[in-house]
């Protein structure tokens, strides 16, 4: 309701009365009436105004100027009533204490001003902080210290004059500095992390991750924003199944920790380790899911250079003895408890030893690895390859039933080996033998199981497709080469070793022209062990470079003593091993025997087989050149026996070709034999090549083979293998005997 103007009631009363003065002067028969009515109508409506303006004080709410300050005086908040042109202004209590300002200089515009945070009037940061729903302003209060205030403006009244505003604050002071102190709180926090290099990831959802900016560092992340599946898909493929674990871990008591590998700022799979836990929600907070990821890359590396050395392989990289003893341990309790079983397969490179020989170190490791990589590519899962020492290695295989999988495995393995075309070895025909066991029938133990796999090894040469299963029966004659390797090595040391020596005879005079040094071992209780019997072993067991030592010495100094006892010059020849035909020294250490002894190469005969010298023919033939060089004679031994070619005469720089005992044993009999000896008899003379029988043991075979062409003859005929001494009574037998 408007309210009630006493001017505009005064001069309608003023007007309506003296009209009413006017009728009753012109018309006064009704003067009395006319006034009685007026005056009644007055008094009437005064009532009714009296009570109109009763009601209206009554139900009076809109509130004057006064009131409105006396209101916000006391509000709990800063507040400014002002006009746009200064021409009132009002500053309660709460801004006034802000302001340091009294009572009396509340309608002071430069109260306004300083709340407002502006030196001066300026319509366009009036206007600003009118049409701004949230303005800021900074001033020095009362006690020095800053004060920010966010204001809020309204338009209370606007009148041509000027337009009335109240203007409420609210004071962020304390606010600013909770967030000051939060930020270099979290400063201080991300320092620290970033010092110690360490990330968080923490999601309340297990959807989505906050990450801190350290592991937005580490992982060269966009955004602290990431899901969890994202940031899943950064973990290595191997490692995703324990982050799975981790993300859903229900444990809210204690702090778990893998290890992990993510893909990294730059590009490659770092090692992390992973500190997680799950901290349950309260009423006021949410869950909290995620840990602390630290890089663990360095230490990673040396542990694994730490289990590179003790169970790596250095030269093929492939697991050691070691890594095979301790997983094969493994796996033969797995077998135990699980009625599992596995294979083992132990190999050995044929002639490995040749390869290291002539063709260098370089190329042996090549081999080796070479092998171990053929090896690993035949490894199944749960499986293992390993290098056990020098060309020794071993295979694991699950065992799902079938018997032939040990031999077909090797039998691939040999095919791909047989491949191996290196260099310097191109001639060399390489291949493995094998022998196995199996998980847990075959022994007590892993050991047990390996060290049987071992003895079928050892036997494997004599094998078809040299590969042989253990079995129990094959251990004691195993263990009888393993006990004589080792009395052969101290047979060596205590001089058991001798020389005897068995004449060669010509076929056509009947004089001595030379004698085969052959090697005997005589025990100190006087019996003679066999140069069949351990010779092979020395060869497999690297003593037979001692033995061939002592042979080359041995028999020169042997026979320069009978040149100088007197005695007519005679060839001495001595047998050759493979492995000290592919010395690469070889020539030196013959130069060295002759010029210790001072016996003349052409003394010197060496005789080679010819298995020895046909694994590779080129080195073969290179080395004898160097032999013949020296002036030393080179004898083919035992021709015949092997993949004989007489293209090989062709070939080899041989002096001599010895018919092996085999043809000659028959000969009066067999006349297949017959055509064969005197075939190759014709073949050599043409090649002028010397030829010698061995194994005459009667006159019939001495004549035929005379009649064939034969030079040379050696057998029992003439005498048998003998020590030096009974050689010397021969000499003197054969002397008178051929006078
Ligand atoms: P080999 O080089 O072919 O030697 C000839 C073998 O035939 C000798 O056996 C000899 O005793 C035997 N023999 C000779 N004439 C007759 C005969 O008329 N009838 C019969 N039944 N046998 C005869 P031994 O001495 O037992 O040597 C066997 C093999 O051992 C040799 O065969 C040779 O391969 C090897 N050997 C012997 N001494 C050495 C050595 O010092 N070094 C090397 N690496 N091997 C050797
Ligand atoms: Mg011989
Ligand atoms: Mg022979």
């Amino acid at each position: 309701m408007k309210s009630f103007n006493p001017l505009a009631a005064a001069i309608i009363i003023t007007v309506s009365t003296a009209l009413v003065l006017a009728y009753c002067f012109f018309v006064p028969e009704y003067a009395t009436a006319t006034l009685i009515i007026y005056i009644s109508s007055i008094l009437f409506l005064s009532i009714i105004l009296g009570i109109i303006g009763w009601i209206y004080k009554k139900k009076k709410t809109s509130l004057d100027r006064g009131e409105i300050t006396g209101i916000t005086e006391d509000l709990n908040t800063e507040m400014i009533i002002w006009a746009d042109d200064f021409s009132y202004v009002f500053i309660n209590k709460r801004l006034r204490d802000l302001l340091g300002i009294s009572k009396s200089d509340s309608n002071k515009k430069a109260g306004v001003w300083k709340a407002f945070g502006i030196n001066a009037p300026d319509s366009s940061a009036l206007d600003t902080i009118i049409s701004s729903n949230s303005y800021e302003s900074r001033f020095k209060n009362a006690s020095g210290s800053i004060t920010t205030i966010a204001w809020s403006t309204s338009l209370v009244r606007k009148n041509k004059k000027n337009s009335l505003y109240v203007s409420t604050g609210f004071n962020l002071t304390e606010l600013k500095k909770m967030r000051t102190n939060l930020a270099s709180a979290n400063d201080f926090f991300n320092s620290s992390m970033e010092l110690a290099e360490i990330g968080l990831i923490m999601s309340s959802d297990r959807q989505n991750y906050r990450a801190s900016s350290e592991t937005i560092r580490m992982l060269g992340l966009k955004s602290g924003s990431i899901t969890v599946k994202q940031f899943r898909s950064f973990v290595h493929p191997n490692d995703r199944m324990q982050f799975d674990t981790a993300v859903n871990s229900e444990d809210y008591s204690n702090v778990k920790s893998i290890e992990m590998r993510i893909k990294s700022a730059d590009g490659s799979y770092r090692w992390y380790s992973y500190r997680y836990k799950s901290i349950a929600g309260t009423d006021n907070t949410l869950p909290l899911f995620g840990g602390a990821i630290l890089d663990v890359t360095q230490e990673h590396e040396k542990d694994i250079l730490i289990e590179r050395l003790a169970y790596i392989d250095e030269i093929t990289e492939i697991a050691n003895r070691n890594k095979l003893v301790d997983v094969g341990r493994e796996i033969y309790e797995t077998c135990r408890l699980l009625s599992y079983s596995y294979w083992i397969i132990t190999l050995d490179i044929d002639r490995f030893h040749i390869i290291n020989d002539t063709c260098g170190y370089t190329n042996g490791n090549h081999v080796l690895k070479n092998f171990a990589h053929i090896l690993y590519k035949f490894v199944t899962p749960g499986g293992l390859a390993a290098r056990i020492s020098g060309d020794n290695f071993a295979l694991i295989l699950r065992d799902y039933g079938d018997n032939e999988l040990p031999m077909r495995t090797v039998k691939s393995i040999q095919d791909e080996f047989g491949k191996l075309a290196v260099d310097e070895l191109a001639s060399i025909n390489l291949n493995c033998s094998a022998g196995y066991s199996k998980m847990p029938d075959d022994g007590d133990s892993f050991l047990d199981v390996l060290e049987h796999a071992e003895f079928a090894l050892k036997t494997s040469s004599t094998a078809q497709g040299s590969i042989c299963a253990y079995e129990p029966s094959m251990h004691d004659s195993i263990i009888g080469s393993t006990e004589m390797e080792k009395s052969l090595a101290l047979a060596i040391d205590n001089n058991e070793l001798q020389l005897f020596y068995q004449p060669k005879i010509d076929l056509n005079t009947g004089k001595i022209i030379g004698v085969e040094a052959l090697i005997r071992w005589i025990k100190p209780d006087g019996t003679i062990v066999s140069p069949d019997v351990f010779v092979p072993i020395a060869e497999s067991s690297h003593l037979i470079g001692k033995i061939s030592e002592f042979v080359l010495n041995e028999g020169c100094r042997q026979n320069k003593l009978w040149q100088k006892m007197g005695y007519p010059n005679i060839v001495m020849s001595i047998n050759f091993a493979s492995s000290d035909f592919y010395q690469t020294d070889l020539k030196d250490k013959v130069y060295e025997a002759l010029a210790a002894s001072g016996l003349a190469p052409e003394w010197l005969e060496v005789e080679l087989t010819e298995t020895l010298a046909l694994s590779d023919i080129d080195f073969a033939v290179s080395q004898m050149n160097k032999l013949r060089e020296l002036g030393v004679k080179l004898a083919m031994d035992d021709f015949g026996t092997g993949y004989s070619s007489l293209s090989y005469l062709q070939i080899l720089p041989i002096t001599l070709l010895k018919l092996d005992r085999s043809f000659i044993t028959d000969i009066e009999h067999d006349n297949i034999a017959y055509e064969i000896v005197s075939a190759v008899i014709r073949i050599a003379k043409s090649k002028k090549i010397e030829t010698i029988a061995e194994g005459i043991e009667n006159t019939v075979q001495e004549s035929i083979l005379r009649m064939a062409g034969c030079d040379y003859g050696q057998g029992y005929l003439y005498g048998k293998p003998m020590p030096a001494n009974k050689l010397e009574e021969f000499f003197e037998q054969n002397a008178k005997n051929t006078m």
